[in-house]
């Protein structure tokens, strides 16, 4: 193990504890039913380097849904398919400083267009862009994505949790309609939101988003089969959204205290890295009031603070 990773080891459980601690003040997500079932009290933590080395703690072998996480990746596919300047005649490239699920500013950016891709509007726009003759084609063009990026070909979807999502979502229908109006999205609405909804209930373990996390880390390269997964450029994109805009209104917060790209998502999972070097996957599914994992906020943040991994 390297020198890094093994004072990891050492230290982490008792760091992980530290962190779970802070679990009792958060929530679960309520808002999409099946995502309130989650156990509160839990976290896990999975580290990757670049030799293929790795080290967990606590509950890593949690199975959660990647939620807004995925964004991160449709974003990268849908650049793959139409390239920057179609992808961004659609959507800007500011944080909000909103919830996540805002619908505030949509009109201000001219012409209505979302803020940025990993907000909710701007994502469902991403899904939209998305190559394929039907929404089915479109998932399943996203779903194996996403399961060359972990390496795993096994990733599937939590149903329950896409269908719990679709019959209450009431605020991302209205955001897609008003896009829709706004001539922002040209397909079917129900159709595009298919498409967001499945791709945001993949089901994912930290190490398979310690392993997504690294191949960006990578600038798109897989280090273990050294192919290049996603070109260089678009990763770049991809990290400097994480950066400005990953844990939605908290980003500045984050960014100052942890200094690393980073995206969460609603189900308690938080896909970091620190370029270069190591992948990171943490799941918590106690969420603090900006819809991040209290624990696993705290618990990267610890990291980047003893290892001195902040960007700045
Ligand atoms: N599927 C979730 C939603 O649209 C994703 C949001 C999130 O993870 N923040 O509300």
């Amino acid at each position: 193990l390297s020198t890094e990773l093994a004072q990891m080891k050492e230290r982490l459980p008792e760091w992980l504890e530290a962190s779970r601690a802070l679990t009792a003040e958060g929530k679960t997500a309520a808002y999409i039913p099946e995502l309130a079932k989650a156990p509160k009290e839990a976290l896990g933590i999975h580290i990757l380097n670049m030799n293929g080395e790795s080290v967990s703690a606590g509950d890593c072998g949690l199975v959660f849904t990647m939620q807004s996480i995925s964004k991160v990746f449709t974003l990268l596919l849908a650049l793959m398919d139409n390239g920057e300047e179609v992808v961004f005649a659609k959507v800007g490239k500011e944080p909000t400083g909103d919830d996540f699920n805002s619908m505030l500013k949509l009109e201000l950016v001219e012409p209505g267009i979302p803020f940025n891709p990993l907000i909710n509007a701007g994502a469902i726009v991403i899904s939209s862009l998305i190559h394929g003759a039907t929404p089915e084609q479109k998932s399943e063009r996203i779903l194996r994505f996403f399961c060359e990026l972990s390496g795993n070909e096994t990733l599937g979807y939590n149903l329950d949790v896409c269908r719990s999502e679709s019959a209450t979502a009431h605020r991302n229908r209205s955001l897609a309609y008003f896009l829709k109006d706004n001539g922002v999205l040209d397909d079917d609405v129900e159709e595009v939101l298919d498409v967001y909804f499945h791709h945001c209930s993949v089901e994912v373990t930290c190490a398979d988003l310690a392993r997504m996390g690294l191949v960006l880390a990578c600038g798109g390269k897989d280090p273990v089969t050294q192919k290049q997964l996603v070109p260089r450029r678009y990763v770049q994109i991809a990290k400097t959204f994480m950066m400005t805009c990953g844990m939605y209104n908290a980003s500045g917060e984050f960014a100052i205290a942890a200094g690393l790209p980073a995206k969460s998502g609603v189900a308690g999972g938080i896909m970091t890295m620190v370029p270069g070097r190591l992948g990171i996957g943490v799941v918590g599914p106690a969420l603090n009031s900006k819809g991040n994992s209290v624990a696993g906020v705290h618990l990267i943040e610890t990291l980047s603070r003893e290892f001195d991994w902040s960007m700045f």
